[in-house]
Protein backbone atom coordinates (compact mmCIF):
# COMPACT_ATOMS: atom_id res chain seq x y z
CA UNK A 1 0.00 0.00 0.00
CA UNK A 2 1.36 3.24 -0.94
CA UNK A 3 2.46 5.95 0.91
CA UNK A 4 -1.06 8.66 1.47
CA UNK A 5 1.32 12.03 0.55
CA UNK A 6 -0.75 14.14 2.97
CA UNK A 7 -0.91 17.75 1.09
CA UNK A 8 -3.01 19.17 3.60
CA UNK A 9 -0.33 18.92 6.72
CA UNK A 10 2.23 19.85 4.36
CA UNK A 11 0.42 23.14 3.57
CA UNK A 12 -0.42 23.61 6.81
CA UNK A 13 3.12 23.27 7.44
CA UNK A 14 4.16 25.65 4.83
CA UNK A 15 1.85 28.34 5.61
CA UNK A 16 2.92 28.10 9.00
CA UNK A 17 6.58 28.30 7.85
CA UNK A 18 5.61 31.83 6.05
CA UNK A 19 4.00 33.30 9.10
CA UNK A 20 6.85 33.13 11.29
CA UNK A 21 9.31 34.21 7.94
CA UNK A 22 6.63 37.58 8.17
CA UNK A 23 6.79 38.11 11.74
CA UNK A 24 10.86 37.18 11.90
CA UNK A 25 11.58 39.29 8.85
CA UNK A 26 8.78 42.18 9.52
CA UNK A 27 7.39 41.62 6.55
CA UNK A 28 4.10 43.19 5.46
CA UNK A 29 2.74 41.28 2.25
CA UNK A 30 0.15 42.32 0.31
CA UNK A 31 -2.04 40.49 -1.93
CA UNK A 32 -4.69 41.48 -4.17
CA UNK A 33 -7.57 39.51 -5.71
CA UNK A 34 -9.34 40.39 -8.16
CA UNK A 35 -12.60 38.77 -9.59
CA UNK A 36 -15.07 39.35 -12.40
CA UNK A 37 -18.01 38.00 -12.56
CA UNK A 38 -20.47 34.92 -10.30
CA UNK A 39 -18.64 31.88 -11.39
CA UNK A 40 -19.25 30.11 -7.97
CA UNK A 41 -15.73 27.45 -7.63
CA UNK A 42 -14.25 31.08 -8.45
CA UNK A 43 -16.22 32.66 -5.58
CA UNK A 44 -15.26 29.56 -3.54
CA UNK A 45 -11.47 29.37 -4.40
CA UNK A 46 -11.25 33.54 -3.77
CA UNK A 47 -12.53 33.44 -0.54
CA UNK A 48 -10.34 30.50 0.23
CA UNK A 49 -7.15 32.75 -0.59
CA UNK A 50 -8.25 35.75 1.23
CA UNK A 51 -8.99 33.66 4.32
CA UNK A 52 -5.50 31.46 4.07
CA UNK A 53 -3.71 34.89 3.42
CA UNK A 54 -5.26 36.74 6.20
CA UNK A 55 -4.58 33.76 8.70
CA UNK A 56 -0.59 33.87 7.29
CA UNK A 57 -0.33 37.44 8.32
CA UNK A 58 -0.97 38.82 4.75
CA UNK A 59 -3.05 41.68 3.75
CA UNK A 60 -5.63 41.00 1.29
CA UNK A 61 -8.04 42.43 -0.46
CA UNK A 62 -10.13 41.55 -2.93
CA UNK A 63 -11.99 43.60 -5.94
CA UNK A 64 -14.95 42.07 -7.48
CA UNK A 65 -16.25 43.42 -10.68
CA UNK A 66 -19.50 42.44 -12.61
CA UNK A 67 -19.43 40.09 -15.29
CA UNK A 68 -20.35 42.54 -18.08
CA UNK A 69 -17.01 44.65 -16.87
CA UNK A 70 -15.55 45.86 -19.76
CA UNK A 71 -11.94 44.84 -20.47
CA UNK A 72 -10.92 48.59 -20.43
CA UNK A 73 -11.99 48.46 -16.75
CA UNK A 74 -10.05 45.56 -15.93
CA UNK A 75 -6.71 46.58 -17.50
CA UNK A 76 -7.75 50.41 -15.59
CA UNK A 77 -7.82 48.10 -12.22
CA UNK A 78 -4.56 46.08 -13.04
CA UNK A 79 -2.67 49.42 -13.71
CA UNK A 80 -3.80 50.90 -10.61
CA UNK A 81 -2.96 47.57 -8.66
CA UNK A 82 0.54 47.71 -10.38
CA UNK A 83 1.00 51.22 -8.85
CA UNK A 84 0.17 50.26 -5.49
CA UNK A 85 3.00 50.08 -3.40
CA UNK A 86 1.07 48.10 -0.62
CA UNK A 87 0.35 45.15 -3.25
CA UNK A 88 2.84 42.63 -3.90
CA UNK A 89 0.90 40.23 -5.32
CA UNK A 90 -2.08 40.37 -8.17
CA UNK A 91 -3.98 37.59 -9.08
CA UNK A 92 -6.67 37.93 -11.55
CA UNK A 93 -9.17 35.01 -10.86
CA UNK A 94 -9.34 32.31 -14.14
CA UNK A 95 -11.80 31.86 -16.12
CA UNK A 96 -12.24 35.60 -17.20
CA UNK A 97 -15.59 35.66 -19.11
CA UNK A 98 -15.21 35.58 -22.55
CA UNK A 99 -15.42 39.11 -24.05
CA UNK A 100 -12.26 39.68 -22.18
CA UNK A 101 -8.70 38.19 -23.14
CA UNK A 102 -7.10 36.21 -20.52
CA UNK A 103 -3.53 36.28 -22.30
CA UNK A 104 -4.00 40.49 -22.30
CA UNK A 105 -4.82 40.47 -18.85
CA UNK A 106 -2.30 38.50 -17.39
CA UNK A 107 0.04 40.56 -19.81
CA UNK A 108 -0.67 43.83 -18.42
CA UNK A 109 0.16 42.64 -14.70
CA UNK A 110 3.53 43.34 -13.41
CA UNK A 111 5.83 40.50 -13.63
CA UNK A 112 7.19 41.50 -10.42
CA UNK A 113 3.61 41.28 -8.53
CA UNK A 114 2.88 37.98 -11.01
CA UNK A 115 2.30 35.87 -7.99
CA UNK A 116 0.60 33.51 -10.30
CA UNK A 117 3.37 33.27 -12.05
CA UNK A 118 1.40 33.18 -15.53
CA UNK A 119 3.10 36.29 -17.65
CA UNK A 120 5.16 35.28 -20.41
CA UNK A 121 8.11 36.99 -18.65
CA UNK A 122 7.55 34.52 -15.52
CA UNK A 123 7.20 31.78 -18.10
CA UNK A 124 10.26 32.41 -19.87
CA UNK A 125 12.47 32.73 -16.73
CA UNK A 126 10.88 29.56 -15.64
CA UNK A 127 12.27 27.92 -18.71
CA UNK A 128 15.47 29.73 -18.72
CA UNK A 129 15.85 28.16 -15.43
CA UNK A 130 16.45 32.13 -14.05
CA UNK A 131 14.54 33.35 -10.34
CA UNK A 132 11.06 34.12 -10.94
CA UNK A 133 7.51 33.71 -9.50
CA UNK A 134 6.89 29.81 -10.46
CA UNK A 135 3.12 28.80 -10.82
CA UNK A 136 1.40 27.67 -7.44
CA UNK A 137 0.15 24.57 -8.19
CA UNK A 138 3.47 22.90 -10.06
CA UNK A 139 5.61 24.43 -7.23
CA UNK A 140 3.13 22.58 -4.91
CA UNK A 141 3.69 19.61 -7.26
CA UNK A 142 7.41 19.38 -6.26
CA UNK A 143 7.13 19.98 -2.93
CA UNK A 144 4.84 16.87 -2.28
CA UNK A 145 6.78 15.07 -4.88
CA UNK A 146 9.73 15.57 -2.09
CA UNK A 147 7.75 13.98 0.34
CA UNK A 148 8.53 10.89 -1.45
CA UNK A 149 11.29 11.18 -3.05
CA UNK A 150 14.85 12.64 -2.15
CA UNK A 151 16.75 11.85 -5.05
CA UNK A 152 14.66 12.88 -8.63
CA UNK A 153 18.15 12.53 -10.67
CA UNK A 154 17.60 10.30 -13.82
CA UNK A 155 14.11 9.10 -12.38
CA UNK A 156 11.51 8.95 -15.48
CA UNK A 157 8.94 11.76 -15.30
CA UNK A 158 5.65 11.71 -17.18
CA UNK A 159 3.33 14.84 -16.97
CA UNK A 160 0.24 13.68 -18.11
CA UNK A 161 -1.26 17.27 -19.62
CA UNK A 162 0.37 20.20 -21.37
CA UNK A 163 -1.58 23.53 -19.94
CA UNK A 164 0.53 26.97 -19.36
CA UNK A 165 -0.87 26.75 -16.03
CA UNK A 166 0.08 23.10 -14.92
CA UNK A 167 1.32 20.37 -17.53
CA UNK A 168 3.92 22.76 -19.27
CA UNK A 169 5.50 24.37 -15.90
CA UNK A 170 5.93 21.10 -13.84
CA UNK A 171 7.56 19.42 -16.86
CA UNK A 172 10.09 22.54 -16.26
CA UNK A 173 10.42 22.26 -12.98
CA UNK A 174 10.67 18.06 -13.21
CA UNK A 175 13.56 19.31 -15.89
CA UNK A 176 15.53 21.15 -13.23
CA UNK A 177 14.97 18.25 -10.99
CA UNK A 178 17.15 16.56 -13.21
CA UNK A 179 14.30 14.15 -14.59
CA UNK A 180 13.79 12.63 -17.81
CA UNK A 181 10.45 14.46 -18.57
CA UNK A 182 7.99 13.11 -20.80
CA UNK A 183 5.07 15.10 -21.53
CA UNK A 184 1.56 13.47 -22.58
CA UNK A 185 -1.40 15.05 -24.04
CA UNK A 186 -4.09 14.01 -25.91
CA UNK A 187 -2.54 13.10 -29.49
CA UNK A 188 -0.29 11.06 -27.55
CA UNK A 189 0.28 7.61 -29.36
CA UNK A 190 0.12 4.64 -26.50
CA UNK A 191 -0.36 6.75 -23.12
CA UNK A 192 -0.93 3.38 -21.22
CA UNK A 193 2.79 2.23 -22.17
CA UNK A 194 4.34 5.57 -21.44
CA UNK A 195 2.43 5.76 -18.09
CA UNK A 196 4.13 2.29 -16.93
CA UNK A 197 7.39 3.48 -17.94
CA UNK A 198 6.72 6.44 -15.79
CA UNK A 199 8.98 6.67 -12.00
CA UNK A 200 7.11 10.00 -11.83
CA UNK A 201 3.78 10.16 -12.71
CA UNK A 202 2.10 13.57 -12.66
CA UNK A 203 -1.99 13.69 -14.01
CA UNK A 204 -3.13 16.90 -14.93
CA UNK A 205 -5.76 16.01 -17.99
CA UNK A 206 -9.35 17.29 -16.11
CA UNK A 207 -11.11 13.65 -16.40
CA UNK A 208 -12.07 11.79 -13.45
CA UNK A 209 -9.98 8.66 -12.88
CA UNK A 210 -8.92 8.62 -16.14
CA UNK A 211 -5.56 7.04 -15.19
CA UNK A 212 -6.50 3.32 -14.31
CA UNK A 213 -4.69 1.85 -11.27
CA UNK A 214 -3.29 -0.36 -13.78
CA UNK A 215 -1.02 1.77 -16.03
CA UNK A 216 0.91 2.88 -12.72
CA UNK A 217 4.79 1.28 -12.37
CA UNK A 218 4.68 -0.65 -9.55
CA UNK A 219 7.18 1.45 -7.07
CA UNK A 220 6.15 4.68 -9.01
CA UNK A 221 4.87 8.33 -7.46
CA UNK A 222 1.56 9.56 -8.11
CA UNK A 223 0.85 13.27 -8.28
CA UNK A 224 -2.87 13.87 -8.78
CA UNK A 225 -3.56 17.27 -9.83
CA UNK A 226 -6.93 16.29 -10.83
CA UNK A 227 -10.03 18.20 -9.00
CA UNK A 228 -13.00 16.47 -11.03
CA UNK A 229 -16.88 16.63 -8.97
CA UNK A 230 -18.59 13.66 -9.95
CA UNK A 231 -21.73 12.25 -8.64
CA UNK A 232 -22.40 10.32 -5.01
CA UNK A 233 -25.40 8.55 -4.68
CA UNK A 234 -24.63 9.55 -0.98
CA UNK A 235 -24.94 13.31 -1.00
CA UNK A 236 -26.65 13.96 -4.60
CA UNK A 237 -26.36 17.68 -4.01
CA UNK A 238 -22.59 17.85 -3.68
CA UNK A 239 -21.46 15.07 -5.53
CA UNK A 240 -17.84 14.15 -4.56
CA UNK A 241 -14.23 14.90 -5.45
CA UNK A 242 -12.22 12.82 -7.80
CA UNK A 243 -8.65 13.23 -9.20
CA UNK A 244 -7.11 12.00 -12.62
CA UNK A 245 -6.78 9.07 -11.27
CA UNK A 246 -8.14 5.55 -10.23
CA UNK A 247 -6.93 6.31 -6.42
CA UNK A 248 -7.62 3.20 -4.85
CA UNK A 249 -6.09 0.96 -7.48
CA UNK A 250 -3.39 3.34 -7.98
CA UNK A 251 -2.58 3.07 -4.32
CA UNK A 252 -2.05 -0.48 -3.98
CA UNK A 253 1.22 -0.28 -6.70
CA UNK A 254 2.41 2.68 -6.46
CA UNK A 255 5.04 4.02 -3.52
CA UNK A 256 3.47 6.78 -2.98
CA UNK A 257 0.50 8.71 -4.07
CA UNK A 258 -1.44 11.78 -3.45
CA UNK A 259 -5.09 12.42 -2.78
CA UNK A 260 -7.92 13.77 -3.78
CA UNK A 261 -8.98 16.09 -2.25
CA UNK A 262 -6.22 17.00 0.16
CA UNK A 263 -3.39 16.45 -2.02
CA UNK A 264 -2.63 19.14 -4.67
CA UNK A 265 -5.63 21.50 -4.06
CA UNK A 266 -4.14 22.72 -0.61
CA UNK A 267 -0.68 23.59 -1.74
CA UNK A 268 -1.66 25.73 -4.84
CA UNK A 269 -2.81 28.14 -1.93
CA UNK A 270 -0.19 27.70 0.23
CA UNK A 271 2.40 28.21 -2.40
CA UNK A 272 0.04 31.22 -4.01
CA UNK A 273 1.35 33.01 0.03
CA UNK A 274 4.86 31.28 -0.20
CA UNK A 275 5.31 33.87 -3.73
CA UNK A 276 3.57 36.77 -2.50
CA UNK A 277 6.05 36.68 0.82
CA UNK A 278 8.83 36.13 -2.01
CA UNK A 279 7.84 39.65 -3.60
CA UNK A 280 7.44 41.17 -0.17
CA UNK A 281 11.06 40.74 0.14
CA UNK A 282 11.76 41.81 -3.00
CA UNK A 283 10.87 44.94 -2.33
CA UNK A 284 12.29 45.52 1.22
P1 LIG B 1 -6.55 21.82 -19.26
O1 LIG B 1 -7.92 21.44 -19.69
O2 LIG B 1 -6.03 23.16 -19.59
O3 LIG B 1 -5.51 20.74 -19.84
C1 LIG B 1 -5.80 19.39 -19.82
C2 LIG B 1 -4.71 18.64 -20.52
O4 LIG B 1 -5.05 17.24 -20.50
C3 LIG B 1 -4.52 19.05 -21.98
O5 LIG B 1 -3.15 19.25 -22.27
C4 LIG B 1 -5.07 17.87 -22.74
O6 LIG B 1 -4.38 17.58 -23.95
C5 LIG B 1 -4.83 16.72 -21.78
N1 LIG B 1 -5.75 15.63 -22.08
C6 LIG B 1 -7.09 15.72 -22.24
N2 LIG B 1 -7.57 14.52 -22.58
C7 LIG B 1 -6.53 13.67 -22.64
C8 LIG B 1 -6.39 12.31 -22.96
N3 LIG B 1 -7.45 11.57 -23.30
N4 LIG B 1 -5.17 11.75 -22.92
C9 LIG B 1 -4.09 12.49 -22.59
N5 LIG B 1 -4.16 13.80 -22.29
C10 LIG B 1 -5.37 14.38 -22.31
O7 LIG B 1 -6.52 21.55 -17.69
P2 LIG B 1 -5.59 22.15 -16.54
O8 LIG B 1 -4.17 21.84 -16.78
O9 LIG B 1 -5.98 23.56 -16.27
O10 LIG B 1 -6.14 21.30 -15.29
C11 LIG B 1 -6.02 19.89 -15.26
C12 LIG B 1 -6.75 19.38 -14.04
O11 LIG B 1 -6.12 19.90 -12.89
C13 LIG B 1 -8.21 19.81 -13.91
O12 LIG B 1 -8.93 18.74 -13.26
C14 LIG B 1 -8.18 20.99 -13.00
O13 LIG B 1 -9.38 21.16 -12.27
C15 LIG B 1 -7.06 20.59 -12.08
N6 LIG B 1 -6.37 21.72 -11.46
C16 LIG B 1 -6.12 21.60 -10.13
C17 LIG B 1 -5.47 22.61 -9.46
C18 LIG B 1 -5.19 22.41 -8.03
O14 LIG B 1 -5.02 23.38 -7.30
N7 LIG B 1 -5.08 21.18 -7.55
C19 LIG B 1 -5.06 23.84 -10.13
C20 LIG B 1 -5.26 23.82 -11.57
C21 LIG B 1 -5.92 22.79 -12.18
P3 LIG B 1 -4.47 18.58 -25.25
O15 LIG B 1 -3.55 19.71 -24.90
O16 LIG B 1 -3.97 17.73 -26.35
O17 LIG B 1 -5.90 18.99 -25.37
Amino acid sequence: MALIIDGVAVAKKLRSELAAQIAAEKLAPGLAVVIVGEDPASQVYVRNKARAAEETGITSWTHRLPADATQEQLLALVAQLNNDGAVHGILVQLPLPKHIDAQTIIAAIDPDKDVDGFHPVNAGRLSLGLPCFVPCTPQGCMILLREAVTKTAGKRALVVGRSNIVGKPVAQLLLQADCTVTIAHSRTHDLVAECRSADILIAAIGKPEFVKGDWVKEGAVVIDVGINRVANPENPEKGKLVGDVEFAAAAERAAAITPVPGGVGPMTIACLLKNTVQSARMRI
